[in-house]
């Protein structure tokens, strides 16, 4: 059963470009990340591959997108 989106995905996670993060490490540091973002900080450079790992991984994807949507309504208040 060959998925080729899946091999593009995997592809790009494992690929040259910066470190590789995996989901336990962008678990421990995606509240830092939602903060950062939200504070208007350049995001790739303060925790690098992490963006990447968001852009390949839709579980922590919607992870983040809850999590920041929650920081946001939070700060906005
Ligand atoms: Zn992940």
């Amino acid at each position: 059963m060959e998925r080729p989106e899946l091999k593009q995905t995997l592809g790009r996670l494992l690929g040259p470009a910066g470190p590789e993060v995996g989901c336990d490490v962008c678990f421990d540091e995606l509240d830092r990340y939602v903060e950062l973002e939200l504070a208007g900080e350049d995001v790739d450079t303060a925790i690098p591959g992490l963006r990447a790992h968001l852009d390949g991984c839709p579980a922590c994807r919607e992870e983040h997108d809850s999590l920041h949507a929650l920081v946001g309504s939070e700060q906005a208040l």
